[in-house]
């Protein structure tokens, strides 16, 4: 395995469990100090320290940068991963879903990275990977509030890469399709028949299976690596085809 991050510290939102604890794995076995914020330790104690973290709270997130500070000077990579989900449309969704999942999922992105910035700014391999979704760009049905969000993430994306290209630093998101990760598990578990549910999720995928979430980890890292200096203001796909394949049904 390359050591790419060798001597690099890398701040990870969401570390405890699912896409953000296989990045946790995949940048140490890679070289990298990690740091995990989360409100969760969940399962990252052994690749990530855990500093406590609410991503949709502006005195938690100043907080959790205060305790990183005392164990790291430097920062180069910054993960914004965490997330919140919201089932339903337009119609039945209320104010207070709406306020609390841009909260968390944009303003969160926004509210990270503003403290992660200055550190960034003095890194030779600063970047910034950011989890949107292929809602962001795809209709998904029933996901009004949460694909409003992820399109935002994948925007802000654009626009924090063209405002701290001269900075030096990178800023790049993937956008993932159903992922197997406990979030989803949660998910088919309120349905009447979860394993009904599953089979449509994965039907819905033209590879006709969900994405690993090593997979997805793969790409951020991909984005984040110090070998990948050119590419900025990009989103990847990792989505089994869905995005851009038309499969006729058998
Ligand atoms: P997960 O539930 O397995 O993990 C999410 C992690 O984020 C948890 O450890 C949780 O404690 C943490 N978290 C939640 N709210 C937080 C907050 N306010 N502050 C700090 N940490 C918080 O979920 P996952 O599937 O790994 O999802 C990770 C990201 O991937 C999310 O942004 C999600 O929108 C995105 N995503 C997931 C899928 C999927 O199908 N799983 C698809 C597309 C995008």
């Amino acid at each position: 395995m390359d050591k790419e991050f060798l001597g690099l510290t890398a701040i990870i939102t969401g570390a405890g469990s699912g896409i953000g604890l296989e990045v946790a794995k995949g940048l140490k076995e890679r070289g990298a100090t990690v740091f995990g914020f989360d409100i969760n330790q969940g399962d990252m104690a052994a690749y990530a320290t855990f500093i406590k973290c609410d991503i949709g709270d502006a005195a938690s997130v100043e907080n959790a940068f205060a305790e990183f500070k005392k164990s790291s000077k430097t920062l180069d990579v910054l993960i914004n991963n965490a997330g919140i989900g919201s089932l339903t449309t337009v119609e039945h969704e209320t104010d207070e879903i709406w306020h609390k999942v841009l909260n968390i999922n944009v303003v969160g992105t926004a509210r990270v990275s503003k403290h992660a910035i200055p550190l960034l700014r003095a890194s030779k391999s600063a970047a910034i990977v950011n989890t949107a979704s292929i809602a962001a760009i795809d209709g998904i049905p029933n996901r009004a509030a949460y694909s409003a969000s992820k399109g935002a993430v994948m925007t802000l994306t654009l626009a924090m890469a063209t405002d701290h290209l001269a900075d030096g630093i990178r800023v790049n998101a993937v956008n993932p399709a159903t992922t197997d990760t406990p979030w989803v598990k949660k998910l088919l578990d309120q349905s009447a028949d979860s394993k009904a549910a599953r089979t449509a999720l994965e039907a819905r995928q033209p590879m006709g299976r969900l994405v690993a979430p090593a997979e997805i980890a793969n790409a951020i890292i991909f984005l984040a690596s110090p070998l990948q200096a050119s590419v900025t203001g990009t989103a990847i796909n990792i989505d089994g085809g869905m995005h851009s394949l038309r499969i006729p049904k058998k």
